[in-house]
């Protein structure tokens, strides 16, 4: 498929009173069109801010995009000025949140929320505006939708609020969803509901998205390609199957070990690796996971692993791979 996005080299720096801190330094994937990326990772490992930098909603100051390129159907969202990524942002690249209350706005109804994204991005008269709102609100499985309409966010659960959530970003048409840890606040019931929802949307608008969550298990469900991030920095890249089958980053090897068994899904926080992710502010100069690595080789002390190909289409930056791939 084609390419959509293509973040390049991405730097995303914050510059606080301790001192620069690396949130995003050096991230690169692409995603391409009509499929899902997971980005993965351990909280404060960067995926939040890659997301919010590619909407470019970086906080500025103390937060500055320092280096690299967001292609996004093939322009550079960072050479577009601040009223051109305004427009970009709602129309063709949508985002839901963990919770979905701090987007809806809680004094109006579901419905007046929905009927107004609809009227703005499909040109439609209030009218038709009110009934395609009715046929989104079925189409995300919300059941009685014309009554429900009526009804204020704080009225929803917190999966009928992210449902609710999902429609109001598909009404803008998006190419590119971007979705940060969408059922993480759910049960998991629901949070299966939800992910199976999404896939079905996919199929069915053949929007491109993002995923970003720290839970594998999402990932297995609804992705078709990965992006493994650690402080900052992608660690590997592949697509599913083969990031399932034969991980190479003992990092990910980490995460796959630590996923709860199907059968065991309550606990889905998955179990923290050993030790802690380094500082951002004053990081190793080798692998920044040589301290918690059990392969951890001498050159991994003081040499930056390169992140490159190894296999086609399988990218990871590790030194135990040196001999491997295209050197
Ligand atoms: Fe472990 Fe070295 Fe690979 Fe880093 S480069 S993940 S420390 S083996
Ligand atoms: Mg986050």
């Amino acid at each position: 498929a084609e390419t959509l996005l293509a973040v390049e080299d991405l730097k995303t720096y914050f510059y606080t009173e301790a001192g620069v801190v690396k949130a995003v330094d050096g991230v690169s994937f692409t995603l391409k069109k009509g499929e899902t990326l997971g980005v993965v990772g351990e909280s404060g490992s960067g995926k939040s801010i890659t997301a919010m930098s590619i909407l470019q909603l970086i906080a500025s100051p103390p937060g500055r995009i320092v280096g690299g390129k967001i292609i996004f159907n093939g322009e550079n969202l960072l050479d577009k000025s601040p009223e051109e990524i305004r427009k970009i942002r709602g129309n063709e690249i949508a985002m839901i949140f963990q919770d979905p209350m701090t987007s809806l706005n809680p004094v109006l109804t579901i419905g007046e929320q929905l009927i107004e994204v609809i009227i703005l991005h499909q040109k439609l008269d209030k009218k038709s505006a009110a009934k395609k709102a009715v046929e989104m609100l079925s189409l995300v499985g919300i059941p009685e939708a014309e009554k429900r309409l009526k009804a204020y966010p704080h009225q929803f659960s917190g999966g009928m609020r992210q449902r609710a959530m999902i429609a109001i970003a598909l009404s803008c048409n998006p190419k590119l969803l971007i979705a940060d840890e969408p059922t993480t606040a759910l049960d998991v019931t629901i949070q299966a509901q939800i992910l199976k929802l999404m896939n079905d949307l996919k199929e069915r608008f053949h929007t491109s998205i993002m995923m970003i969550t720290h839970d594998l298990g999402v990932v297995a469900e609804i992705c078709d390609d990965v992006v493994v991030m650690y402080a900052g920095r992608p660690v590997e890249y592949a697509d599913v199957n083969t990031l399932f089958e034969s991980p190479l980053h003992p990092y990910t090897w980490g995460l796959l070990a630590s996923l709860p068994r199907i059968d065991d899904r309550e606990k889905k926080r998955l179990e923290p690796i050993e030790g802690l992710p380094p500082d951002l502010v004053n990081m190793p100069p080798g692998c920044p996971f040589a301290p918690r690595c059990k392969k951890a080789m001498e050159i991994c002390r003081v040499q930056r692993p390169e992140y490159r190909e190894i296999k086609k289409g399988h990218l990871v930056a590790c030194h135990l791979y040196l001999n491997m791939g295209d050197q």
